[in-house]
Order: C-alpha cells, then sequence, then structure tokens
C-alpha cells in the first residue's frame, strides 16, 4: 500500500556511443536528456560518457525543458483520499480504477489507518503514536487502548459500509450511486500517473517533504527510489550527501521496506542503491 512503481518509460531508439559484447548499445533514457540537451552541438550529441556531467549541470542551473523530453508512467496503489492529492499535480495524465464501472468490495479491498495524533503546534504535521503513554491536553492517552479503539472504529465502518453497499447492488442500485456509502480514506484505489521527467522531480520534490501527509510521502519516496533507479544523475540533487546508518534505519522504518542489497550488474552499487533497494 502506497507504493509507486514504473510500469513505463521513454525508450530512446538512438545509438549511444557506448559499446557492450561488441555492440552499440542504445542510449539509455538519462543519456537521451544529455542528447536533447546538445541539440545546439551536433558533433557531440551522441556522447554519452559526459552525459552524468551534463545532466548534473543542467539540475543546478534549472535548465528543466531537457527533462521533459523522457516521460515515466507509475503504478500507484493507496487509498481514495492520498489519490484525491495525487492527481492535483495537474501536469500529469491519470488512468484511476472507477467504482462506476467496477466492484470495490470485489476487485479493492480495505484497509486500516494508523493512529496518530494532531499536531496542535503545525497543522501540517502528525504525530506517531509509540508504546508510551502520551499526557496530552485531554489527559494521560493509553496507547495500545487508542490503537485498539481507532481500528475497532474503522472496521466497524468498512463492514457496515459493504455490507450496505453489497445490498444496495442487490436492489438494482447503481454503482455511481452505491459507491457514495464507501469510506474513501479506508478504500484502495489503483491508478496510472503519467508525465514527463521534469514534472515527477517537482512532484517528489513536494510531496516527499514533511508538509505532506505521510501516506502521500510513502508514494513520493517510492516514486523516487524508482526514478534513481534510472537517472541516477539526480541523486547528489535530492540526497548531496550520503544518508547516516540512523537516517537509513528511519526511511527502513517509514517505508516500511527492507534493506536488501541489490546485486545487479546493471547498476551501480553505490550507497543510493542500496538505500534505495
Ligand atoms: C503540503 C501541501 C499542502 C497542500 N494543501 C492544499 C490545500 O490545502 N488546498 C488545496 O487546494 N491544495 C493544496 N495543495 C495542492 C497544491 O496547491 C497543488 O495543487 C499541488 O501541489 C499540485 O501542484 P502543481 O499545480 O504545481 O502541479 P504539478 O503538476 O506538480 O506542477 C505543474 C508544473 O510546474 C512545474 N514545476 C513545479 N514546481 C517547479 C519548480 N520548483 N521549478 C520548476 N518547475 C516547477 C512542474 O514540472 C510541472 O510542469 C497542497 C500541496 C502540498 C504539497
Amino acid at each position: 500500500m502506497n507504493d509507486a512503481k514504473i510500469i513505463a518509460l521513454t525508450q530512446p531508439l538512438l545509438d549511444g556511443d557506448k559499446i557492450k559484447f561488441g555492440e552499440q548499445q542504445k542510449m539509455t533514457p538519462n543519456e537521451f536528456i544529455a542528447y536533447t540537451a546538445r541539440v545546439s552541438n551536433p558533433s557531440n550529441q551522441h556522447n554519452t560518457l559526459t552525459s552524468e556531467k551534463l545532466l548534473k549541470y543542467l539540475i543546478e542551473h534549472k535548465h528543466w525543458s531537457p527533462f521533459e523530453m523522457v516521460s515515466v508512467t507509475m503504478e500507484i496503489n493507496t487509498t481514495r483520499d492520498i489519490s484525491h492529492q495525487i492527481i492535483r499535480h495537474r501536469s500529469f495524465s491519470f488512468q484511476e480504477f472507477s467504482q462506476r464501472y467496477a466492484d470495490p468490495t470485489k476487485d479493492m479491498s480495505f484497509v486500516t489507518r494508523e493512529a496518530r495524533l494532531q499536531d496542535a503546534k503545525n497543522r501540517q504535521n502528525s504525530i506517531e503514536v509509540g508504546d508510551e503513554t502520551i499526557s496530552s491536553s485531554i489527559g494521560d492517552i493509553n496507547p495500545s487502548g487508542l490503537k485498539f479503539q481507532w481500528n475497532s472504529v474503522q472496521e466497524e465502518i468498512t463492514n457496515l459500509a459493504k455490507d450496505h453497499y453489497k445490498d444496495a447492488i442487490s436492489w438494482g442500485i447503481a454503482k455511481e450511486q452505491a459507491r457514495a456509502i464507501l469510506p474513501e480514506g479506508l478504500t484502495t484505489t489503483r491508478l496510472y500517473m503519467s508525465g514527463t521527467l521534469r514534472s515527477w522531480i517537482h512532484y517528489i520534490d513536494v510531496r516527499a517533504e514533511e508538509g505532506t501527509q505521510k501516506e502521500h510521502r510513502q508514494v513520493a519516496l517510492a516514486a523516487q527510489g524508482e526514478i534513481l533507479k534510472h537517472f541516477p544523475s539526480l541523486t547528489e540533487y535530492w540526497y548531496p550527501t550520503p544518508p547516516s546508518p540512523e537516517e537509513y534505519e528511519e526511511w527502513v522504518c517509514f517505508t516500511g521496506k527492507g534493506d536488501t542489497l541489490v546485486t545487479s550488474l546493471e547498476q551501480p552499487k553505490s550507497w543510493w542503491w542500496r538505500f534505495w533497494s
């Protein structure tokens, strides 16, 4: 849940100047950005040796237009309240599971949401509930009691909504009307989000930030991991220094991802690859 993975990516048809196993390789999408940026320097356009360096220069100087030359489509699985935030990013194109045509109680699942507390000082933040008793303005809060209560309420609502939804369908009520009673924050959805690399960079810039709610940040961080696999030139832009072991552990906890070391020969085994794999 709250995950993103690349399912389509611009495939350049041009040869680069790298030779592998005696054969010329096609340019990677990363190298293709440098190719387009060199439009005014035709004799050097196929130079893939320095494309990394050029991309870093472009990023540093905010020359964003070459990043519009490649497109990335991701599949995102999340809840409907988060997908509502996602589709505000108007420079993307979307295709989303429709509750008008399909039955979400059959084709999609339902989730329960974390018991996080309202931050009284910062409206854009919520507070994680650990194992210790929390002193608050409404008195001491027992964390396991709170989590249990919050889960029970959500399960009750989901079961009630699902039962009534199924009843409504059995009475012949249209799906477009019956869906109105499903809780959008507990109902999962799937969407395809397609845009240029430039849009992805800026989407991740704002949605991986702390001001964005945790569930949406998880989506943005998963998207960032996917982008970095194909566009390593962006590593320094987002992570100028390697994360400390503490930051790395925090990231593993936050995203729920394990720290599998991927040993693909295609990928550099640098810190960020281990970080995002
Ligand atoms: C923390 C947070 C809280 C929000 N709260 C609300 C709210 O209360 N109510 C509400 O209605 N909306 C809210 N929004 C939504 C917000 O106002 C935008 O609608 C949403 O982030 C989409 O951004 P966008 O229009 O820039 O679209 P995008 O599709 O993300 O960007 C549009 C274009 O601008 C470019 N671009 C973006 N940033 C840059 C940049 N820095 N440099 C160069 N090019 C750039 C992109 O590449 C793209 O081509 C919130 C967003 C965030 C992140």
